[in-house]
């Protein structure tokens, strides 16, 4: 018997909306970790996983609270700090600094640059990339002679269901 039934399936699609099922993402961070000879552990799944339940960007203590009532252990914030540290060293997730969360990186196989809608009246995100983006972040960066060590674009706003609830409720 499989010991892991959800085989992950990188994600060939360039125009891709970002529509995969949280499972197939969480096994495919476990494989890319084994692939890189870096280790998910208990810890550092179940973090993963929920970020990916959270389905917008989630604070640290959040995630201290959300631990405690899954895994019935507490955890210290230093411990869940340190697990952050490393998925996002490992490109499995990213830190929307404008909110203090984070969230799952959609497209952990791609090392591609991160571009996230924020909706700022339901907290929703998006995460979209786009290379033309990319491009034009490091043709830039050249020209001032200057090298991006971290590459999250953040973009405000209002999401499609908030604005269509918006106009009816008018
Ligand atoms: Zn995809
Ligand atoms: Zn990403
Ligand atoms: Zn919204």
């Amino acid at each position: 018997m499989a010991l892991s039934p959800i085989q992950p399936r990188p994600c060939t699609d360039p125009d891709c909306r970002g529509q995969h099922a949280p499972d197939e993402r969480v096994a495919l961070a476990g494989s890319l970790c084994n692939a890189r000879g870096a280790q998910l552990t208990k810890l550092r799944r179940q973090i993963l996983e929920l970020l990916w339940e959270s389905g917008r960007p989630t604070g640290a203590y959040e995630l201290v609270e959300a631990l405690k009532l899954k895994t019935s252990r507490p955890v210290a914030p230093p411990t869940v700090y340190r697990t952050l540290e490393f998925l996002m060293s490992q490109s499995l997730v990213s830190k929307i600094e404008s909110r203090n969360a984070y969230v799952p990186c959609v497209h952990p196989e791609r090392q591609n640059d991160c571009l996230f809608f924020i909706c700022s009246d339901c907290g929703t995100s998006v995460e979209l990339e786009d290379p033309r983006i990319e491009r034009l972040i490091s043709e830039n960066a050249a020209i001032i002679g200057y090298r991006p060590t971290r590459r999250v674009v953040e973009v405000e706003g209002v999401c499609r269901s908030c604005r269509a609830a918006g106009a009816a409720g008018k």
